[in-house]
């Protein structure tokens, strides 16, 4: 990593210039590399969706499913989206493919259903830059009619990032509020925004960040940051869940502590949709 390499070069002086420059090289070419890779990988098919299910903490049952994208590099194999979304983002093709997450999600379910399987809710993930666009809001509108999609059954994931820009924000939540569908708060309590925003934005859902939920019984003030946000959430109204939960401590803690809703390994790892027929029958 650079900054390593930089902190090497700088450290024994000027012989490690090379390798510094060299370090350099090489990630500057899997940058490039992911960037060529990217501009194909719509039209070659690489991308896919996997389903992870949330569930209900004290009854189990499946209330939603998060679409997550993969993407199988012909040459590379598996590349993880937190490391092709940002490039994605920078090189202007985000949009691209947010669309594509958003119909392929929306056809899926509908398939689902055509298949006779109850109705389940459905969300994505939208990246920052993807929710600024200002074509963001009539693509969702495009893509529910296009696909008959009930708005209400489809619920957008977006991060702190999306809301610094508070007036931007405002309106964008707003005109995707008329249409219909649900607004979550993905890695809650990992931004920078202030908490003044929740009483301002049309949000529905909170989504406590793992990094909280990996605390949970460690004695830490991850804990207690977990008991404040479900209190916080309750009182205001949202729905609460927790992401990443991984054992059944963590679920004791969460029920007792009055989170409705969780997600995680524990319950279920993100399954290709083919595997999701089987779970909601
Ligand atoms: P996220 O939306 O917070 O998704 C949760 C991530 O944690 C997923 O990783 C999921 O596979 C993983 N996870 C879920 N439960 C557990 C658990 O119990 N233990 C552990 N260790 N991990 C768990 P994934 O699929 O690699 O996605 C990473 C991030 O990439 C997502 O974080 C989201 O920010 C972004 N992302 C994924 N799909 C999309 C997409 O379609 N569009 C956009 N814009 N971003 C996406
Ligand atoms: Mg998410
Ligand atoms: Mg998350
Ligand atoms: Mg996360």
């Amino acid at each position: 990593n650079a900054d390593a390499a930089m902190y090497l070069a700088k450290e024994s002086g000027r012989n490690n210039y090379q390798f510094y420059t060299s370090s350099l090289h090489v990630m500057n070419n899997w940058k490039f590399e992911l960037e060529k890779g990217i501009r194909n990988a719509l039209q070659n098919n690489e991308f896919t969706l996997h389903y992870q299910p949330q569930v209900d903490l004290k009854t189990n049952t499946i209330i939603g499913l998060e679409a997550l994208i993969r993407w199988n590099h012909p040459e590379y194999g598996f590349i993880s989206p937190t490391e092709f979304i940002p490039v994605a983002e920078e090189i202007g093709l985000i949009g691209s493919i947010g669309r594509w997450v958003l119909e392929t999600a929306c056809n899926q379910r509908k398939q689902w259903q055509e298949n006779g399987l109850p109705p389940v809710d459905v969300s994505i993930n939208v990246s920052a830059v993807q929710f600024r666009d200002k074509h963001f809001v009539a693509t969702v509108q495009q893509v529910l009619q296009d696909t008959k999609f009930e708005p209400c059954c489809l619920e957008l994931e977006i991060t702190e990032g999306a809301m610094q820009y508070v007036k931007e924000a405002t309106s964008i939540m707003g005109a995707l509020k008329e249409l219909g569908v649900r607004l979550s708060i993905d890695d809650f309590g990992t931004g920078y925004s202030s908490l003044s925003y929740l009483r301002h934005f049309p949000i529905d859902k909170l989504k406590i960040d793992k990094s909280f939920v990996d605390e949970i019984n460690h004695h830490s003030s991850g804990e207690i940051i977990v008991k404040t946000i479900i209190a916080l959430g309750n009182s205001l109204g949202f729905e609460v869940i927790a992401e990443g939960i991984e054992n059944e401590e963590q679920v004791s803690f969460l029920v007792q502590n009055n989170c409705r809703l969780g997600q995680g390994y524990f319950f279920y790892k993100p399954l290709p949709a083919e595997e999701i027929e089987g779970l909601i029958h």
